[in-house]
């Protein structure tokens, strides 16, 4: 490797996932400062909630880095999770940078450059696992873990100013069933050459102990399934083709057909056998053929953990499945976790099965049917032991996971530990590490389709409009401003009572629009945006007498 230069930097500047689980977006600077060449690592999403109705996938803002897009040697990606590949389709156009993935990344991330119509565009160089990649500056090796989805990649980053370990995010599986273990033989070797910064998962950074074993989850699923007597529904992560092949193992130990609910469960499937994974199970029944077979010789494996509502599971709860039915005497597991955030939906999906006589087994009552992919702080402890970084970088979590996971190794005697923010610039070599910049970090909503701003006017004016209402009034005016029609007032999502309903309401409203008509002056007579700005002021003014809230008007005169 070339010796560095006097002026040259290596950085670690993370765009998102620093704040936040989620939305992963990492990069890698070296070279001086005003020349610096880039590798970024990740380019995941997070999701929307109830405080941006209709918002459902938000993306870091590129618009740093995109700047120096011609300056970004490769995007690598770890491993297939949305939070980890979701905004490839999206930002990749702002990019354009060849990026570098496994098999079976490779193949999830085909399907949604496929779909996006940028499949011919994208230079997707395909690694094998314990691969390297060498892009200028940086040797890369791609070191084997283990965590809740195929094919998960730490990334050991090498430089002349040092070599830094992405963990990406992880686990130490004993037997994770679906792939090899932990390779802790590299990452021992890596801390006997030297690891100068350790980027690493924070997730369960509260959580002691081990997260557990996969192979666990099996032990326990066979039984349970094995007690059921009649339909069973299995939810969990598609992308957890371990998981699904432990049900489906559980399913044919007891007699079982499965039946696959939903679609990203038929992808990963799909998915997994490319690369070799799931080829000697039965195969899967129809959804059509499987409501033909008695309730004790079928097994539903569904998309909806979540309480995601167009999921599978919550048709099937909502009684709008066309083909899966489940009743009285049937079984519902979720072998998942409640994701924070989801609380109420999936609370109320489960009050819906269980209204309709399903038996609900989740995590919380029948320990044991989910396990964790991110290390605690068991786990934690034995990665800093092997790697023995100089340098603590906590990343994948809100702030008070990166704060106590900073903490913890500097209480394992790591000697520097820095915890960046979004948009933080961390100078890892040379001297001591340190936040020597910050640069724009944000995140963008895909509202309707559309990559829009944070929070803006659309999503402000929605948002406004869920709690308080429209009231929409029109009137139209002759030449000589005299009212030809209306005030016409309509109201959307507003109240009313049988002593006050809601033509009287309307009446008022467009009374109090014709007056403060009447009461316009001079000029303001001619003027359009005078007439709205008073019909807007007058119903505003009413409404918040009638139903003391201000509801969004929308305001329209005509002239003829
Ligand atoms: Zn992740
Ligand atoms: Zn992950």
């Amino acid at each position: 490797m070339a010796k560095p230069s006097t002026d040259d930097e290596l950085v670690f500047l993370p765009l998102g996932g620093s704040n936040e689980i989620g939305m992963n977006f990492n990069l890698y600077g070296f070279g001086p400062a005003h020349d610096r060449r880039w590798v970024v690592v990740d380019l995941g999403v997070t999701f929307g909630d109830q405080t941006t109705p209709g918002v459902e996938v938000i993306l870091p803002d590129p618009t740093y880095i995109e700047e120096y897009a011609d300056r970004i040697l490769g995007i690598v990606l770890t491993h297939a999770h949305e939070d980890h590949i979701g905004a490839v389709a999206w930002l990749w156009p702002r990019l354009k940078a060849p990026i570098y993935a496994t098999p079976f990344t490779a193949f999830v991330l085909r399907e949604k450059l496929r779909e996006a119509d940028l499949l011919d565009e994208v230079e997707i160089n395909v690694v094998p696992l314990g691969g390297t990649i060498s892009l200028g500056p940086f040797e890369m090796e791609l070191i084997t873990l283990t965590h809740s989805i195929p094919e998960p990649n730490g990334l050991a980053i090498k430089t002349a100013l040092g070599t830094i370990l992405h963990t990406g995010d992880w686990k130490i599986d004993p037997d994770p069933l679906l792939g090899a273990p932990t390779d802790q033989d590299a990452i021992r070797r890596l801390g006997d050459e030297g690891v100068l910064a350790m980027v690493c998962d924070s997730t369960n950074v509260f959580v002691d102990g081990h997260a557990g074993s996969e192979a666990d989850v099996r032990k326990t699923l066979i039984p349970l399934i094995g007690g059921f007597k009649g339909r069973v529904a299995v939810a969990c992560f598609a992308s957890n083709v371990a998981r699904m092949d432990s049900v489906i193992r559980a399913a044919e130990a007891n007699g079982r057909r499965v039946c696959l609910v939903g679609r990203s469960m038929h992808r990963m499937a799909a998915a997994a056998k490319s690369v070799g994974l799931m080829v000697d199970v039965k195969p899967f029944i129809e959804d059509s053929e499987a409501r033909h077979l008695p309730p004790h010789a079928v097994l539903y494996l569904c998309t909806g953990s979540q309480g995601e509502p167009r999921a599978a599971l919550a048709r099937i709860a909502d009684g709008t499945h066309p083909a899966v039915k489940l009743g009285a005497g049937d079984a519902c597991v979720f072998s998942s976790r409640v994701i924070p955030g989801n609380e109420i939906p999936i609370r109320n999906l489960q009050n819906k099965l269980t209204e309709n006589g399903v038996r609900l087994y989740t995590e919380r009552d029948h320990p044991g049917i989910h396990v964790s992919g991110h290390p605690c702080r068991d786990e934690l402890a034995e990665m800093y032991a092997w790697a023995r970084p100089t340098i603590a970088v906590p990343t994948h979590g809100e702030r008070r996971h990166l704060m106590e996971h900073a903490a913890f190794a500097r209480d394992l005697q790591v000697p520097q530990q820095v915890t960046p923010r979004n948009g933080d610039m961390v100078r890892l070599a040379p001297g001591r590490a340190a936040i020597v910049d910050e640069v724009p970090a944000g995140r963008l909503y895909v509202d309707g389709g559309m990559v829009t701003v944070e929070n803006g006017d659309a999503l402000r004016e929605r948002r406004h409009a869920a709690s308080n209402g429209v009231v929409a009034v029109s009137v139209v005016l002759d030449g000589k401003n005299k009212i030809v029609s209306g005030p016409q007032v309509r109201a959307l999502g507003l109240p009313s009572e049988p002593d006050y309903p809601l033509e009287d309401i309307l009446d008022d409203l467009a009374d109090e629009a014709e007056q403060a008509l009447g009461r316009l002056r001079g000029e303001d007579r001619d003027l359009d945006e005078s007439i709205e700005t008073a019909l807007s002021r007058a119903v505003k003014k009413a409404s918040q007498r009638i139903w003391g809230r201000r509801p969004v008007v929308e305001t329209t005169v005509l002239r003829l």
